[in-house]
């Protein structure tokens, strides 16, 4: 398994992948910042009614604080996804292990 596999299987990031990271120092203490990918495959879900529904070429990043790995503090750039809903218009994408 590569070493990005298995970050990304620790991550638990369903339907994402490690596509890339860095170390960065802030306030004397040391930081990885991960960038996991959307897998172009996954089908996408609306976070407001939860149904499938085509994914938009627009694409918001967000920086969300993860779990400690070692004595690094994670954080994630993850590109989120909006989605056409049929019913509500476009909505971010559901991810089960990202709040909205
Ligand atoms: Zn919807």
């Amino acid at each position: 398994m590569a070493p990005e596999e298995c970050i990304s299987a620790l991550g638990g990031w369903e339907g994402y992948e490690l596509c890339g990271w860095r170390q960065k120092r802030r306030d004397e203490s040391r930081w990885c910042v991960l960038r996991p990918r959307r897998e172009r495959s996954r089908p996408a879900h609306c976070s407001s009614s939860w149904r499938e529904a085509p994914a938009l070429h627009d694409t918001q990043w967000r920086t969300v604080r993860d779990l400690p790995m070692v004595e690094h503090t994670v954080e994630l750039e993850v590109p989120r996804v909006q989605v056409a809903c049929p019913h509500r218009g476009a909505k971010l994408e559901l991810l089960g292990w990202l709040d909205p």
